[in-house]
Parts: structure tokens; C-alpha cells; sequence
């Protein structure tokens, strides 16, 4: 009976192209004899003789008996009178012969004419005995008939398991998710299974006698060749290959990864069988072929956001840093000229309080696209602030080119840019500065294109401005930022806010991200992208650092003691901070201090300031680690992009950054990348954290691409310790007027 064997006999089959594939036709053949012949006596002494051999015997004394009985069962051998009431036993042999029954057939009779037994034989009678027979030459014929019926019946059973595993292994092949290909000696597909149609739109019969260069991008043949020719067998193959492939139909690359068998897969020789290596004839090449086109965009796509500002799609501070390099580089062997503006958009701020900060975005993008206009496209435009950008213009001949450029962008602003039925005119305040005149390091020359920005800040804006010597000594508005930052931590004006991360399954507030304000005096409440990365630029970041740590852990403390226990306290912590020989002493005397556990603080630094110095932030966080300290990489997916640095670290968590978050839509491209980097973390053993969720739909494709802990102003914007106190209580008491209904603490 034919069985499947990778179902339950009673459902339909998964794949019904198996169910013949594993056929199960039982062990050793069992053995059935039928005896006919009219007289009982003789019938009784044939069975007499036959019973020694233990074998399930039946008689017939008629044709009609016996044709009832073949019906019935499967016999191995018949005994077969032809003299018989009804009929000849040559009726017999042709009804087996005509209904192609596999009984085989001895004929026992008392005719011997010679036309009589050559009758049978055709018939298909195996042998022919006279009565009266010797018992032994009986048992001779009977034995030799059915040591054949054994050999025939091993034979089949080994046909059908042969046939069965091809199939299997044609199926196995065939259904695999990787191309899998074998190449004659000369290079051509001499075997392909079925996944080529996918991937590459050829059938498999299209392909077989091609070069595997017909499906090679042209720009990889040369690479190609290296492992399409792999004659190396073993650990030595080709492993890890990638290259393109083209699509038969739209010609679109894909990316592939050929690696070779051997459980890995990977590309290697074949060769024949022989007893000795030296006498092995090479014959081709066996290969995997996986599609890796997927991951390439992820990749592709993470690159991109690494090097690029998501709201305007220009470069970003570290992109134009690159391309500054190589310009000067290139300047320098062609002695050459180049300028670099630092530009600034005139009171932009007033733009986003008074039209908020959707209307701000707008109208950077658009001033985005009118920057553009006015550049070649071997010129540089960066966003690096606000309302900051850069410009290089890497190929001038003379300084005063850059000034041209300065007074386009300036002409640009003056058309109206219409706004919800308002007309906004945009200035600009630029400063250049040019190589070699001015300086000659890229860190020089953006900071002498800052400086004289500043000088057409300070005297009328709406200008341009080249650098001079003189304002070596202004004063950034940075300088004065910095001074009054002093200020604030002696006069109490900063505050914590606090936003909570929520566990989707749990559906209940996990964890805390202190986020620092400041409440200026003149100002308002500023917000840490306005003033943190002044802060940074000098020691002022650890003071203000420090303070984060004491307070977070004063009002964690708090938090216990109105009951809201077990909440994990995330503080932003910079690099410069962990290069402070005190900094792992400072932490763990502010926990002991407010007298909390801790496992209850979580560090949180950015992968860009990780890579400052992965060295000593080893030590410093593995030395936290070790204490109980959770660690989390902030605003993952925008830094460093080798991720080795992943296992190298103590980390328990990762935090998507926002930008991935802000793009995931059903319809938009960033749901791989999130994707992909909570793949990444279950495959080492980390949480996820994703930031900035703001709608439901963000917060349903997280959930079902497998995040657990989300953060954003979905759930709840950054609250003032008093605000975060009445929210937590109500989360406790399930009061909360929220969709997702959260439960008690
Ligand atoms: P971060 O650590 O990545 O913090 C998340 C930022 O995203 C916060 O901005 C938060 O208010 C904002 N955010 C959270 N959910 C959403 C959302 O749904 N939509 C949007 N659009 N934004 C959301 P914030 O408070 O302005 O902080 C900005 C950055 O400043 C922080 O980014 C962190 O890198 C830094 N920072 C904040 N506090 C401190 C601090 O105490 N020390 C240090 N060194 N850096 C800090
Ligand atoms: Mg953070
Ligand atoms: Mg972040």
C-alpha cells in the first residue's frame, strides 16, 4: 500500500507529488499456494507432500473454483491440472495471463503431448511435471519456483524504494529555497532545480548546455569566474561568495550568496569516483545559490539612513565630513581650490513656534529643493542642525566662485514661499571660507565658515560673508549658550522629564527614559537638542551628566515610595562621561545613596559615541554590567556599521531609532530594517526598545514584527515628574483612557 509519509493517512496529503515516494511493499514475501486438480486424492497428496514446507495452501477442484479463488487472493504458485471438469487448466493459465495476476504457474498433469506442454508454456507456465511425479522431483520444481517468485519480489521491492527515494530526493531538491545548480567541466548548467524559475524567470530546461555567464551581471563575470570554476573540494571551497545575477525578464540584480554543500553551503569541485585523488577526473561544479536580495536592501537602505538627515534625504554631518576629506585631498595633488559655506536659515525658530513643527518640516524640504537648484552635482549640500547646513564646492577656480554661489542662495530666499495662504520670504546668513586661503584641515575650514556666519548673524543677517583673522575672537551664540548652561545647574533651572516604555504583552509601564529640560529664564523650556550638543562640546556634558544620575535616582527613589515599584530608570549617558575615571564610582554611590537596587538604572549611550572609544567604553560598561547595570545602545541603526562591536559590549538592550520607526507603514520601505534589527536581537539575546511610536499602526506592525517594548508619544509624550506621577497611578488603577488599556504596575 502506497503511504505518505509526512501525513496522517485520513487528511490529503501536503505534497501529493511524495505519496508515492516512500513506498512501504512489506519484507519477505509470504507465501501462497493454490492447488488444482479434480480428483480430491491427488489434490489431498500434493498437499501432503507440499505441508512440510509450512507454507498457506488452498484447493480448487474446477476452473470456476479456481478463477473464484485468483479473485480472492494473491498467490505465489499454482499447481495446475489441465484435465479438469469445467474445462482445460490452459483456461486458467490465460485468465492469470489475461488479468495479469503474478501467480506463477506449475502445470501437473498426466498429458504429455509435446503440443499440449508447448501450449502452457505459452500460456505462461513456468514448468511442467507428468503424473505420476516423484515427490522429490515435486519438491525440486515447487522450491526452484518459488526461490524465483523470492528473487523477483526483492528485486521489485528494491525497484520501488529506488523509485521512491529518487522522487524524495527530486523533491527535497526541487523545493529547496536555494538554487541549487551542477556545471559540466566547461562551465555549462548540466543540472538546476526548479527554484531557477523564481529566481532568475528561466526553466530549468532553458538553462541546461548555457554558460553560467549568460545569468552573471556583467559587471560580476570576472568575479563569477572564481566560483563558477571552483575545481577545490572540501573546507577549502568557496564559501560566502556574493555576487549579482541577472533576471531573465526585467533585468533586475539580484544579490546572491554561492556557498557550497558539505551541510554549509558552498561551491566545489566534482569529481569521479576513483580509488586514488591522483586519478579523479574533474567532471564540474556543485553549488547553492541563495538569494540574498532582501537583506542587500536592508543593508543598502541602513547605509543610507547612517549617512543621510531623514527629513530632507541630504547628507548628513558625518557624509559631509567624508566628502570634505576626499575634496581636500583631491585639491591638494591637483592644487586646487575649494570653498566651504556654512549656512543658516534667519530666524527660523519663529517659524516652528509660531507654525508648529509640521510646517517647519515642510519648509525645509522645500528650501531643500530650492538650495539644490543652485548646484552642480559635484557639490555637497548637508544638514547638520535645525535650520544648519553645509556646503562644499570642491572644484572653484577662483575664491570669489564661492560668492556667486552665496548670492544665488541668497536671491532664492527672497521668492515668496507660500505656506497654508501665507507668503514667507527666507533669509540666510552664510559664511565661506576657502582651501588653501583661509585653511587647510576640513575641521578649520568648517569652523572658519561657522565663525564667519557669525559675524553676519551678529551685524544684520540676510548676507554673506567670507572668513577674516578678526573673528577668530567672536563668540559662536554657542559660547554664549554655554555660559548661561553654567548658570542654569547652580540656579535649579533644569528638570527631568520622564517618558514610559510600555511591554506589549504585558501591556503594563516597564521602564522610564529620563530626558533633561531646560527651563531657561528668558527663553522657555528648551529641549536637550538645544542645548546637549554645546554641552558636549566641553567638560560642561559630565556636570550636567552627574546631575541626571543624582536626580534619576532621587526620584526613582521617590517612585518607591508612593508605591510605583520595580520601574527601570534609562538616564542618556555621553562618551565623555564614561572616559571619567570616576564616572563607574559616581553611579554605583548614587544608587547606594537613594537606596536603590540596581538592576532598577539602565545606561543608555549612542552607537556614534561608543565607537569614540570602544576600548575604555568596554571596561567602563562591562564593569557596570557586571554590578547589574543594564546597558542599551540609543538611536540604533544611525551610527557604526559593523555591529561586531554588539558582542564585544555588555549589552541587555537596543533602541531602534525613531527615524526607522517614523518610516514603518504597510506600504513604506522601513519595515525591513526594523525587521531586521529585531532578527538580530533575538539572535543575540537582547530586548528591543523602539522609539518614537507614535500612531497605532506603528505600534501593530511592531508588535507583529515581534517587539515587545515600545516608546513614543502613542502611549505618552515626556512628562514632568508631577504629570508622570498622576499618569502611573492611573496605568495602576487601569484607569488610564487609552485604546490599549494599560494594567496595574
Ligand atoms: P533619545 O535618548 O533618543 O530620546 C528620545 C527622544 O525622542 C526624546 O527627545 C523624546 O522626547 C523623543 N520622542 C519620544 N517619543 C517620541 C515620539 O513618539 N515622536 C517624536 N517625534 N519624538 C519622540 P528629547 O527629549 O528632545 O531628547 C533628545 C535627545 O537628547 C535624546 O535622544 C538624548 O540623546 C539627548 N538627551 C536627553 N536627555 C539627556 C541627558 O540627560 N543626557 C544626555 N547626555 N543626553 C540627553
Ligand atoms: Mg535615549
Ligand atoms: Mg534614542
Amino acid at each position: 500500500m502506497n503511504q505518505c509519509p509526512v501525513h496522517n493517512s485520513t487528511q490529503a496529503p501536503l505534497f501529493p507529488e511524495l505519496q508515492d515516494s516512500v513506498t512501504h511493499t512489506g519484507g519477505e514475501l509470504s507465501i501462497s499456494l493454490l492447488v488444482i486438480d479434480d480428483e480430491p486424492r491427488a489434490r489431498q497428496s500434493l498437499c501432503d507432500l507440499l505441508r512440510p514446507m509450512g507454507h498457506r495452501m488452498t484447493q480448487a477442484g474446477s476452473v470456476a473454483e479456481a478463477i473464484k479463488w485468483l479473485q480472492l487472493d494473491n498467490f505465489t504458485l499454482a499447481l495446475v491440472d489441465l484435465n479438469l471438469p469445467d474445462g482445460s487448466g490452459q483456461d486458467i493459465m490465460r485468465y492469470i495471463q489475461d488479468h495479469e495476476i503474478l501467480t506463477r504457474l506449475i502445470v501437473i498433469s498426466g498429458e504429455t503431448t509435446f503440443d499440449q506442454a508447448t501450449e502452457a508454456l505459452r500460456n505462461g507456465a513456468c514448468d511442467f511435471l507428468r503424473k505420476p511425479y516423484h515427490p522429490r522431483s515435486l519438491l525440486e520444481t515447487v522450491n526452484k519456483e518459488l526461490d524465483r517468485a523470492r528473487t523477483h519480489h526483492r528485486y521489485q521491492r528494491i525497484q520501488d524504494e529506488l523509485k521512491g527515494s529518487e522522487t524524495l530526493h527530486r523533491f527535497i531538491v526541487n523545493n529547496s529555497p536555494d538554487m541549487i545548480y551542477m556545471l559540466d567541466d566547461q562551465g555549462r548548467f548540466s543540472f538546476i532545480n526548479q527554484r531557477v524559475r523564481s529566481l532568475l524567470g528561466y526553466s530549468e530546461k532553458n538553462l541546461i548546455g548555457q554558460h553560467y555567464s549568460s545569468v552573471v551581471f556583467s559587471d560580476d563575470v570576472e568575479k563569477a569566474q572564481f566560483v563558477f570554476n571552483e575545481r577545490r573540494t572540501g573546507d577549502r571551497a568557496s564559501k560566502g561568495i556574493e555576487l549579482r545575477l541577472q533576471n531573465r525578464h526585467n533585468k533586475e540584480i539580484r544579490f546572491v550568496e554561492a556557498r557550497a554543500i558539505s551541510v554549509e553551503l558552498t561551491a566545489m569541485g566534482v569529481y569521479t569516483a576513483h580509488n586514488s585523488a591522483q586519478d579523479a577526473e574533474f567532471i564540474g561544479t556543485y553549488g547553492v545559490i541563495r538569494d540574498i536580495t532582501e537583506r542587500k536592501r536592508s543593508e543598502a537602505l541602513m547605509h543610507y539612513h547612517q549617512y543621510h538627515d531623514h527629513l530632507t534625504g541630504l547628507p548628513n554631518r558625518a557624509l559631509f565630513h567624508d566628502r570634505l576629506k576626499m575634496a581636500l585631498a583631491q585639491a591638494r595633488r591637483s592644487k586646487g581650490q575649494l570653498a566651504v559655506l556654512y549656512l543658516d536659515i534667519d530666524r527660523f525658530r519663529m517659524i516652528n513656534d509660531n507654525l508648529g513643527h509640521l510646517a517647519g518640516d515642510n519648509i525645509l524640504q522645500r528650501i531643500t529643493q530650492r538650495l539644490k537648484t543652485n548646484l552642480r552635482e559635484e557639490d555637497t549640500l548637508a544638514r547638520v542642525g535645525g535650520d544648519e547646513f553645509l556646503l562644499l564646492l570642491p572644484n572653484i577656480v577662483k575664491a570669489e566662485d564661492a560668492a556667486l554661489i552665496a548670492q544665488k542662495i541668497i536671491a532664492s530666499g527672497s521668492v515668496p514661499m507660500l505656506y497654508q495662504e501665507q507668503e514667507l520670504r527666507l533669509t540666510f546668513s552664510i559664511g565661506i571660507a576657502t582651501y588653501p586661503d583661509h585653511a587647510s584641515s576640513k575641521d578649520d575650514l568648517i569652523r572658519y565658515a561657522d565663525l564667519a556666519k557669525c559675524h553676519i548673524k551678529q551685524n544684520g543677517r540676510n548676507s554673506y560673508d567670507y572668513y577674516q583673522t578678526r573673528f577668530k575672537h567672536l563668540q559662536p551664540p554657542a559660547l554664549e549658550l554655554e555660559n548661561s548652561l553654567h548658570r542654569a545647574l547652580k540656579n535649579n533651572e533644569l528638570e527631568l522629564y520622564y517618558q514610559p516604555q510600555i511591554d506589549l504583552i504585558e501591556q503594563r509601564v516597564v521602564g522610564l527614559e529620563a530626558l533633561i529640560r531646560w527651563n531657561h529664564p528668558e527663553k522657555g523650556l528648551l529641549s536637550p537638542g538645544e542645548f546637549i550638543p554645546l554641552a558636549e562640546q566641553s567638560s560642561l556634558i559630565c556636570d550636567l551628566g552627574e546631575w541626571v544620575l543624582e536626580r534619576a535616582c532621587e526620584d526613582g527613589r521617590n517612585l518607591e515610595e508612593c508605591g510605583l515599584t520595580g520601574l527601570k530608570i534609562a538616564i542618556n549617558t555621553s562618551m565623555q562621561q564614561l572616559d571619567r575615571l570616576c564616572f563607574q564610582q559616581q553611579v554605583l554611590e548614587a544608587i547606594a545613596r537613594h537606596g536603590l537596587s540596581l538592576n532598577r538604572l539602565e545606561i543608555e549611550i549612542t552607537e556614534n559615541s561608543i565607537m569614540q572609544d570602544m576600548q575604555r567604553a568596554v571596561d567602563v560598561l562591562t564593569a557596570l554590567a557586571k554590578k547589574g547595570i543594564s546597558i542599551a545602545i540609543d538611536d540604533f541603526g544611525t551610527g557604526y556599521s559593523s555591529l561586531s562591536y554588539l558582542q564585544t559590549l555588555p549589552i541587555s538592550t537596543l533602541k531602534i531609532d525613531r527615524s526607522f520607526i517614523s518610516n514603518l507603514s504597510e506600504f513604506h520601505s522601513g519595515t525591513p530594517i526594523v525587521t531586521a534589527i529585531l532578527n538580530m536581537a533575538d539572535a543575540l539575546k537582547l530586548n528591543c526598545v523602539a522609539e518614537g511610536v507614535e500612531t497605532s499602526e506603528q505600534k501593530n506592525i511592531l508588535r507583529q514584527a515581534g517587539c515587545r517594548i515600545i516608546q513614543g508619544y502613542h502611549y505618552c509624550k515626556p512628562q514632568s515628574m508631577v504629570q508622570l506621577m498622576r499618569y502611573l497611578k492611573q496605568a495602576k488603577s487601569g484607569i488610564l483612557n487609552h485604546e490599549d488599556q494599560l494594567r496595574s504596575l
